[in-house]
């Protein structure tokens, strides 16, 4: 075996195992360059030999790509194990011949892939060695061996990292970047799947007092205890993230606004009944808003942004609700949260008669279900008007089911099983009716918010496309 082959054995069996940003700690006796370079092929860190080599500091190497640093030809076979690496090959090495400072050195690199901690690839990993300087070959084993043992510690270093940077320091909460990243799946979700997405934004009533009363350190105790009241009230899907200052963000996924309603109010409560350090008694006040379908995150958050300042305006320590956002194409605002009459607009119309009808006729029955609701109609009157709704949905459902198989709609079985669950789901909450363990205001939220509404101005938006008459060309 010549020492070529040895040293890309060693490679292959210890740096490339060993493989992370400990690499870097390869000690210089070594005479290994060593580098990580994020997947478009920017150096991202590198070694002091790297640096010695090249006459660069760590930061003037940062951001360079091969081609900044080689010659067309060298750079491009660099850029060709670089490749491999992404495509998943475990190793990959290259000889060049690498005109560094005005002399010509002949150079081995191994490339190697690093790992995050879900087995996903973060950055790519090089050693370059050069082949002269390679003196002793044990000592070279010795450190990759220790390099191998550190390997586990420095793993959980990196995860360690990676959950700094998506946590803010003073309370633990998620930060901006992190929320950031979960709002993009969530809302797909949302989009795909119909699932339901609250928020709530929530600040500290009068924060400055505290932190001219007591000082900005009690301040920032006051924030940690809030943040762990608030963390122990959520329910394990949602998440609470430091939106900045007093200012915290709650990202509630499958719930609708009634139901984060609720959590907004629990938090309250919660955040009033605590004890805090030194200050004793805080509250905060929350907006909470429901994401409409096809609506940007920008557009949530102000409207959030607006109730948490209409609970502020109204006296700080309660729960604003926003108002739902008109639809992208103009329609009226026809619901609200709490009991509002839905109002039908052209804008809902799919352009199939039946089952536009029955969409209007699903309105009109939510409507005198209100009306009686509204006027305190006796029971039985307004059970029937329950009922009324109900039968309606149901024979709806089935009518458009078949349409939209017969027109093609691709994802029609789908279409169904969102139908079954609501059904399932409604069929329960009016049992519950009927034995006076749900409120009705419960019942006409979901019948008439989650099921006609929500469905028709959501889930069903999905299939309109399918339905229209094509445009002449
Ligand atoms: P409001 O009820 O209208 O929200 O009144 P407020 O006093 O809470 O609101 P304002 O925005 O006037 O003041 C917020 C204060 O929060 C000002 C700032 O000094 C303080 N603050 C922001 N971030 C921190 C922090 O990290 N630590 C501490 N201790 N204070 C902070
Ligand atoms: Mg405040
Ligand atoms: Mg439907």
């Amino acid at each position: 075996m010549n020492e070529n082959d040895l040293i890309y054995s060693f490679a292959k069996a210890n740096v490339i195992q060993a493989s992370g940003l400990i690499a870097l700690m390869m000690p210089q006796t070594l005479g290994a360059g060593v580098a990580v370079k994020a997947m478009d092929g920017r150096y991202k860190l590198v070694n002091q030999v790297m640096q010695g080599y090249f006459s660069k500091t760590s930061q003037q190497f940062s951001s360079l790509t091969d081609a900044e640093l080689f010659p067309t030809e060298v750079a491009a076979q660099l850029q060709q194990s670089d490749a491999q690496i992404m495509a998943g090959a475990a190793t990959c090495s290259d000889q060049l011949d690498c005109w560094i400072d005005g002399r010509s050195i002949q150079c081995l690199w191994f490339k190697f892939p690093v790992h995050g901690p879900d087995g996903q690839i973060l950055f790519i990993g090089a050693a370059m060695l050069d082949t002269a300087r390679m003196g002793d070959i044990d000592k070279m084993q010795k450190s990759l061996e220790l390099l191998q043992n550190t390997n586990q510690e420095l793993q959980k270093t990196l995860v360690e990292l990676s959950k700094l940077a998506s946590t803010d320091k003073l309370t633990g909460a998620w930060n901006r970047r992190r929320l950031e990243e979960a709002l993009l799946n969530e809302m797909d979700r949302l989009k795909r799947y119909d699932h339901p997405l609250s928020m709530l934004i929530l600040d500290i009533d009068l924060f400055k007092k505290v932190n001219d009363e007591h000082g900005h350190s009690v301040g920032d105790e006051v924030l940690v205890k809030l943040a762990n009241v608030l963390q122990s009230s959520l329910r394990a899907s949602d998440t609470l993230t430091r939106w900045g200052g007093e200012e915290f963000v709650v990202l509630c996924p499958n719930t609708t606004l009634s139901t984060v309603t609720l959590l907004a109010e629990r938090l309250r409560t919660n955040v009033a009944m605590a004890i805090f350090p030194t200050a004793k008694h805080v509250t905060i006040s929350l907006g909470a808003a429901e994401c409409m379908v096809g609506e940007a995150w920008e557009d949530w958050f102000k409207r959030a942004d607006a109730a948490l300042y209409r609970a502020k305006a109204g006296g700080r320590n309660q729960v604003q609700v926003a108002p739902e956002a008109p639809q992208r194409d103009g329609a009226g605002n026809a619901m609200t949260a709490n009991l509002v009459r839905l109002s039908w607009h052209a804008a809902y119309e799919c352009g199939n008669p039946v089952i536009d009808e029955q969409h209007r006729g699903l309105f009109a029955d939510a409507n005198h279900l209100l009306g009686a609701v509204l006027s305190d109609r006796p029971e039985a009157e307004v059970a029937a008007l329950v009922n009324t709704l109900v039968r309606d949905v149901v024979q709806h459902f089935k009518d458009e089911e078949v349409i939209i198989r017969a027109a093609g709609y691709p994802h029609a079985a789908e279409h169904a099983a969102i139908h079954n669950a609501l059904v399932d789901k409604a069929v329960l909450l009016v049992k519950h009716f009927h034995d006076g363990t749900l409120a009705i205001g419960e019942l006409f939220q979901f019948l008439a918010h989650d099921v006609v509404a929500r469905h028709m101005l959501g889930a069903d938006r999905e299939f309109f496309g399918y339905l229209q008459p094509k445009p002449k060309s």
